[in-house]
C-alpha cells in the first residue's frame, strides 16, 4: 500500500489522512526516527505502514510543522531543459542527453520556509523529484522503479544571472543559494499514483498560475534518468533528482519576471501536496 513519509522535529513520521504517526514510537523501536534510515529501509517501513494507517494512530499537525522530508542527502542532481515546452520557451535545442547540474544539500529547506532573495534576478521552476529508496549502480531502466522510495515536489529556485554567467555557464551556484531547494511535504510511494508518469504540477505565484505542465511531457524521463545517473554515480538512499521544470518560468517571459520580497509561491504536484514558500529580502 501507498505510504507518505514526512519529518517533524526530525523525525521521520508517517502522514496517516490529517495526522502524523510517529514512526520509531509507533513501531516500538524496530523502524528508525532518522529519516535517512527510514529511507534505507523503505520496504520495511512500507511493510509496517499499512498496519499503522489501519490502527488510526497519530496526531493532528500543520503543515508549517514540517522540516526537510530528506534531510541529508549525498546527491542532489538538477536537470535542465527536460520539458520539450520549457526547452523551446528558452530557445535551446532539444538536448541530446540529459543537461545535469547539481543542487548542493545546504540549499534544501521546509515546504513552507521563506525563500531568501539574494538579488532581484530569483526566479521558480517547479519539478518533480525522485527520492531514491534503494541504491545501486548500473540500473536498468527497466528496474528503476525498485530503487525509487517515492517522489516529493521540489523548487528549483534559480538565481539567473548567477547561473549564466560566464562562457560557458554552469548552473550549480545559481541554483544553491541557501533556501533555494524546498521539498516535500513529504515523500509519496509511487504506489499512490495511478500513472506516476503522468502527474500535473502547477507554480502559482500570489494567487496568478504561471506553471501548468504534466511529467509526461518530460523529454528523459524517471527510469531513464535513473539509469543514466546510475550508470555513473552510485545511487544511495536518499539521492534526490530534481527532474526539470515545465514552461512558464520568469526569465523567458516578456519582459522577464523575477521573484519579489512578499511574493508568496505555491508550487504543487497532484497526488502529492503543496509547498508554500514567502519570498524574503536577504538580511
Ligand atoms: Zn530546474
Amino acid at each position: 500500500m501507498a505510504i507518505r513519509m514526512a519529518v517533524r522535529g526530525g523525525r521521520a513520521h508517517l502522514v496517516v489522512g490529517d495526522r502524523l504517526v510517529d514512526i520509531e514510537r509507533a513501531s516500538g523501536g524496530t523502524l528508525p526516527a532518522d529519516p535517512m534510515e527510514a529511507l534505507a529501509r523503505w520496504d520495511d517501513l512500507r511493510a509496517w505502514g499499512d498496519g499503522a494507517g489501519a490502527a488510526g494512530e497519530g496526531e493532528p499537525y500543520d503543515v508549517r510543522e514540517l522540516d526537510v522530508c530528506v534531510p541529508r542527502p549525498r546527491k542532489v542532481f538538477g536537470i535542465a531543459l527536460n520539458y520539450r515546452m520549457h526547452a523551446e520557451e528558452t530557445g535551446a535545442q532539444l538536448p541530446p542527453s540529459p543537461a545535469v547540474f547539481t543542487k548542493f544539500p545546504s540549499c534544501l529547506s521546509a515546504p513552507t520556509a521563506d525563500v531568501v532573495l539574494p538579488s532581484e534576478f530569483v526566479d521558480w521552476e517547479v519539478e518533480l523529484v525522485v527520492v531514491i529508496g534503494r541504491g545501486g549502480s548500473r540500473i536498468d531502466e527497466s528496474g528503476a522503479a525498485d530503487h525509487i522510495a517515492g517522489y516529493c515536489v521540489g523548487q528549483d529556485y534559480s538565481e539567473r544571472r548567477v547561473q549564466n554567467a560566464g562562457a560557458r555557464p554552469q548552473f550549480s551556484l545559481g541554483k544553491s543559494y541557501d533556501t533555494f531547494g524546498p521539498i516535500g511535504p513529504a515523500v509519496v510511494s509511487l504506489d499512490a499514483f495511478a500513472d506516476p508518469d503522468d502527474l500535473g504540477l502547477t507554480c502559482v505565484i500570489n494567487g496568478e498560475t504561471k506553471q501548468d505542465g504534466r511529467t509526461n511531457d518530460l523529454i528523459f524521463g524517471v527510469p531513464e534518468l535513473v539509469s543514466r545517473l546510475s550508470d555513473v554515480c552510485t545511487l544511495e538512499p536518499g539521492d534526490l533528482i530534481f527532474t526539470g521544470t515545465p514552461s512558464g518560468v520568469g526569465q523567458a517571459r516578456k519582459p522577464p519576471e523575477f521573484l519579489r520580497a512578499g511574493d508568496v509561491v505555491e508550487s504543487a504536484i497532484e497526488g502529492i501536496g503543496t509547498l508554500r514558500n514567502t519570498a524574503v529580502e536577504r538580511r
